[in-house]
């Protein structure tokens, strides 16, 4: 008989008993005979999860004074494992393997061989369905194949009557599953609680058996329609993830999309009986299974694309499309993602959202820039986050650490708590210092600036004592809206930040869009990431000045917003000087229209660049006359110094900002703009670090822009350094490099008793 024709005998009469107005127990009862019948077994037994023990529901073959009398523990005996490692075991002599344990009032004695397959609901085993023969055999793959399907048809029965309690069910029995440590790379430090949630929820199956074949047929060749269809599109649309190395991904999702091996398996699925949510599960159990006893990391790397596209699958069938932020958070949460862009992360509501964990992500990717504006704490790299952790599972996230501990017993709540406590205590310390100004030991002041990029960031300035927004990032609006902002809405915002910011300065960065800022509302090219390149391609300035009617609106807007105020305006991406002109110039340009219809203007205006393309360092020199500011972005500079992909998990620890490479770099830039009028600060990631803030001091950058969490930290730092001494030792580290500066810088600042970590 095939896989499929045995499974069909089963579930046909399974279908009929699901129906049947018999109580629970009377079905279970009768489940154990159709199996036994149909796999002509001698022993057929389920066991089910209850209080946290695995207890014997139904046989036939053992015993029947064992029934609700053998309780077993979660990894004890054949069964227990089962359980625990949501694994099948298939065993000639079931008494050779290493966890086997004789359970005396079953009589199981005299059955040598032994096969158990897990009864999984929502990736947790609640029982386990096990088959014995008299005869040492292993059980042929026909056989253990329809077990697994029946088991998953149990596993709804089972739910449907209500034999599991909700507790089991959700998984939160603490017997069942305790704590675990999970470790990655520290993207925004900070500490948070709250339950796990799947950015792509996973999909529950509420049905496993069909009503009609053919019309689960149908749904699942429609849903591969669509699938392969979303899949071509997404090197277009880039809708998926950010990034050189999705092309490769890509790659494979469109292997997988097309393999007709997969698609014909899901349909054998489904002629055995099954829905076309329960097909693609069952395929999918079935190769994870397979994928476990291969253990190659190169394949267990192509399983998790398989997962992503059987995920996908799942949700086009059951039209479950929405990401988490869709149905709202509920509680405090943490969300758990493959990798997410910035725009995704900005549809969660904030108030909710706790922290973030990635399996991917790095140190300036947009995305973790956007949270550590919101203030989230973000972990990366996480390997395999997503399988080891469930929806629900209470999780506490330690940024500062890079950890995540799942389902914390109480040993690890309590000191969590009281890291919480004390940070929060650390907070309201700089918080009390906030309008004390940031002088140096020698006494210079240094202008600690904050970036921003929502409306709703302004009242941080206040709450920091920042002294204004260095680098207001004008791209965030247009990342969170679904079309286009019109000029009335783009003005309405810098008007209102420029209000919030009151006497403080604001400097707003003309639209960085491109690169992994993609913009949905956008067609063709100007979206950016169908460019194989996209972080040194076709974006911020360089679009901008091409398709300039979106700079032209923009102009017009941070002009009629500032009208009678001061406005600072900052160009990103500027490669050459002329990019620089030609974006002034159009700036002029609609002055020149404002005056022509006498409208107001701002009472000045100051034109500044970003700093993050390394050739433009070349040309400061002769670019300084016509500038009134430099921001060093030292996130893109960093990548392209380097040449190394910012949003690329695999490079993110590769290339240290204390490098001497990089310091020296900013030695230069700084020795260029000594002497003239022009301000020069940082506006990267790089200042908001404690030791990295202190080189760029040591360096002669007097101003920094920095994410809101840090601007107290960093007034602090800069209370405590002497800026003439940090900036003799960081010449005499730079004229000859140790091979450890950051170990070196750490250590004179740990000699003078200031704090860097
Ligand atoms: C930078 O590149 O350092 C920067 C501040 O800009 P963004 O991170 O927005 O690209
Ligand atoms: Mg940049």
């Amino acid at each position: 008989m095939t896989a499929t024709a045995a499974a069909r005998t089963i579930l046909t009469r399974l279908h009929e008993l699901m129906a049947s107005r018999l109580h629970a127990q009377g079905k279970l009862n009768q489940v154990v005979d159709i199996i036994g019948d149909s796999l002509d077994s001698e022993v057929c037994s389920i066991y089910l999860l209850r209080e946290g023990m695995l207890e014997l529901f139904a046989t036939r073959g053992l015993n029947q004074s064992a029934v609700h009398v053998t309780r077993l523990g979660i990894g004890e005996g054949l069964t227990g494992t089962i359980a625990q490692n949501t694994e099948t075991l298939n065993l000639a002599e079931a008494a050779t393997h290493p966890e086997f344990q004789y359970v005396p009032e079953t009589g199981e004695e005299k059955f040598h061989s032994f096969a158990g397959v897990p009864i999984v609901r929502r990736e947790r085993a609640i029982g386990v369905l096990t088959v014995q023969h008299v005869e040492p055999r292993r059980y042929v793959e026909v056989e253990i194949e329809a077990l697994q399907t029946v088991a998953m048809v149990l596993a709804e029965l089972i739910t449907n009557a209500g034999l599991v309690d909700e507790e089991t069910l959700s998984g939160r029995s603490a017997a069942q599953v305790g704590q675990e440590v999970l470790t990655g790379l520290q993207l925004v430090k900070g500490l948070g609680c709250g339950q796990a949630v799947f950015h792509q929820p996973r999909i529950v199956i509420e049905q496993t058996v069909a009503d009609d074949t053919e019309a689960e047929r149908h749904r699942v060749y429609q849903a591969f329609d669509r699938m392969r269809e979303q899949i071509d599109q997404m090197a277009t649309h880039a809708e998926f993830g950010v990034g050189e190395e999705h092309w490769h991904v890509l790659e494979t999702y469109k292997m997988f999309a097309y393999d007709e091996g997969w698609s014909r398996r899901i349909n054998e699925a489904i002629d055995a009986g099954l829905t076309a949510e329960a097909a693609i599960e069952r395929v999918q159990q079935r190769t994870r299974q397979r994928m476990r006893e291969i253990r190659d990391p190169l394949l267990a790397e192509r399983m998790h694309d398989l997962e992503d596209l059987a995920n996908r699958l799942l949700r086009i069938v059951s039209g479950q499309l929405g990401t988490a932020a869709r149905t709202g958070l509920r509680q405090d949460t943490i969300l758990i993602a493959k990798n997410l862009g910035p725009a995704e992360l900005l549809e969660y509501d904030k108030r909710r959202l706790k922290g973030v964990v990635l399996e991917e992500g790095s140190l300036t990717a947009h995305v973790v820039i956007v949270a550590r504006a919101m203030g989230v704490p973000v972990i990366g790299r996480v390997r395999n986050a997503r399988a080891l952790m469930r929806d629900g599972d209470q999780l506490l996230l330690d940024g500062d650490r890079a950890q995540v501990i799942i389902r914390p017993g109480t040993a690890a709540l309590e000191t969590f708590e009281a890291r919480l406590a004390r940070s929060r205590e650390k907070q309201a310390a700089y918080a009390a210092q906030r309008d004390v100004e940031p002088f140096s030991r020698d006494g210079q002041r240094i202008e600690v600036m904050m970036n921003a990029g929502l409306v709703e960031d302004t009242p941080m300035l206040g709450l920091t004592g920042a002294d204004g927004i260095g680098l207001f990032r004008t791209e965030f609006q247009f990342m969170v809206a679904d079309t286009l902002p019109s000029r009335d809405r783009q003005t309405r915002l810098y008007r209102d930040v420029l209000e919030g910011a009151g006497h403080r300065p604001v400097i707003f960065r003309t639209v960085d869009i491109g690169g992994d800022k993609v913009l949905p509302y956008l067609r063709g090219a100007e979206r950016g990431a169908a460019e194989e390149n996209p972080a040194m391609g076709w974006r911020a300035l360089r679009l901008a000045l091409e398709r300039d009617g979106l700079l032209k609106v923009q102009a017009r807007a941070l002009l009629e917003a500032a009208a009678g105020r001061s406005l600072q305006v900052m160009f990103p991406m500027v490669s050459e000087p002329w990019e620089f002109d030609a974006a002034r110039a159009l700036f002029e340009q609609q002055i020149a229209h404002f005056k022509r219809h006498r409208r107001r203007l701002p009472d000045e205006i100051q034109y500044g660049v970003m700093l993050e393309v390394p050739a433009l360092a070349e040309m400061l020199d002769t670019l300084l006359p016509r500038l009134s500011f430099i921001s060093i972005g030292t996130n893109d500079l960093t990548q392209f110094l380097f040449a190394a992909d910012r949003s690329d998990p695999r490079l993110a620890e590769r290339y240290d900002w204390l490098s001497p490479t990089i310091l020296r770099f900013l030695q230069r830039v700084v020795a260029t703009v000594r002497g003239s009028p022009v301000r020069l600060g940082v506006c990267g990631e790089m200042g908001g670090r404690r030791l990295e803030a202190l080189a760029l001091l040591a360096l002669g950058i007097r101003r920094l822009s920095i994410t809101p969490a840090a601007v107290g930290p960093i007034k602090e730092l800069v209370r405590r350094v002497d800026l003439a001494e940090a900036g003799a030792a960081m010449q005499g580290w730079l004229a000859a490099p140790p091979p450890d500066l950051r170990g070196v810088i750490a250590r004179w600042a740990e000699e003078r008793g200031i704090e860097v970590d």
